[in-house]
């Protein structure tokens, strides 16, 4: 096979150091590819991905370093981190500072320490919690099952959607009400009806938009509005979230 070069650092990179992007490109396995996290797809990725997310990292883990570190320890209950997940990148909500961080955790064998590679986001552009649950016939014909709480966040270059591992359904439910929650998403019982109502009431708005656009009858403003209102019946009120991140990211945009 004819020798590449990694596209980021230029490294000659063979079938077994180089790793191939979805567009061609070669990167090498050693440093640039170690810098993304496990979770992100590299087979699936375009070079311009990878730097974005390899960027995402290098801001992430500081992020993480400066402003998350010191919370995860923090003695103030409102300060404290919520963390979710179980056996592979853990996910922490900081509800202070309207963040959440997906951690890496890298053991290093030979000289007992250990590295984090680190995701930050917003709260306030998660747009996805589903459950996703994995049957697997194991080596002993037994069913195993991995449970998974499946996130992805609007408006993010790099690694946007994930899936992390949790423990149980159980656990899944209790991220999900603690992010309703913090959306002001009501799903209990009680309230069911009514959110259906107002659910309906804003796609109905939606279909019509749509069909004044077929119509060639749409008003731009109404357009805008359908939106607005399919969001805050499925999405709940962002504002305070992105708000609180916008104050806590602030020192960190150039
Ligand atoms: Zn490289």
């Amino acid at each position: 096979m004819a020798k590449n070069n990694c596209a980021i650092c230029g490294a000659e990179v063979g079938l077994i150091s180089g790793q191939k992007l979805a567009d061609g490109n070669y990167i090498c396995r050693k440093v640039c590819s170690a810098k993304t996290l496990k979770e992100f797809n590299k087979v699936e990725a375009y070079l311009g991905d990878v730097t974005a997310h390899i960027e995402q990292v290098e801001m992430g883990t500081r992020i993480w370093n400066e402003l998350l570190l010191p919370l995860k320890k923090s003695k103030n209950k409102e300060e404290k981190l919520k963390m979710m997940g179980i056996g592979g990148p853990l996910l922490y909500a900081s509800a202070s500072t309207g963040l959440v961080a997906l951690v890496e955790t890298r053991y290093k064998f030979l000289v007992f320490g250990k590295s984090e590679h680190v995701c930050v986001y917003r709260i306030a552009d998660l747009i996805q919690y589903d459950y996703e649950v994995e049957t697997k016939t194991n080596s002993e014909g037994k069913q195993e099952q991995t449970h998974f709480c499946v996130m992805a966040f609007k408006e993010t270059a790099g690694l946007y959607t994930f899936r992390l591992k949790v423990s149980g359904k159980k656990e899944y439910e209790s991220i999900a009400k603690y992010f309703d929650t913090l959306f002001g998403i009501q799903k209990t019982l009680g309230n069911a009806v009514n959110n259906a109502k107002r659910q309906l009431d804003a796609f109905k708005t939606a279909f019509n938009t749509v069909k004044a656009a077929a119509d060639g009858t749409l008003d731009e403003t109404q357009a805008a509005a359908a939106v607005e209102t399919l969001d805050a019946s499925v999405y709940g009120d962002r504002t305070q979230w992105i708000a609180k991140a916008d104050a806590a990211l602030a020192p960190y945009k150039q």
